[in-house]
């Protein structure tokens, strides 16, 4: 009886520890879907790419990052999260390349 309270406490634990296996490939699929299907989620059209900013927004103006990325997005990350923290892990930040424009800036 002992030995059976044991087993299904391990098979708990077990249980909670692919729930947590399942979430993280989960938002390994969430960061996917943010960087190749960025347009249709958000409902924007594609961008020209003559005219689109060639820095990492892919011409929205807008870049998503989270803590574990590297500089310059860190920074801008923990900016974005002092104002508002996030519920998800993520922020859009704005793109330093085109100041969030989305559009190629004229050297002159
Ligand atoms: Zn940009």
């Amino acid at each position: 009886m002992v030995e059976c309270i044991r087993d299904s406490t391990f098979l708990t634990r077990e249980n909670m520890s692919n729930e947590v296996n399942e979430a993280m490939e989960h938002s390994q699929d969430f960061e996917d879907i943010v960087f190749t299907n960025r347009y249709e989620a958000l409902g924007i059209p594609l961008p020209d790419p003559a005219t689109m900013c060639p820095g990492n927004c892919e011409g929205i103006g807008l870049v998503p990052t989270k803590l574990s990325d590297e500089e310059p997005w860190r920074s801008l990350w923990l900016e974005a999260e002092a104002k508002e923290p996030t519920d998800d892990g993520w922020h859009f930040v704005e793109c330093p390349t085109c100041k969030g424009t989305g559009k190629r800036i004229e050297d002159g």
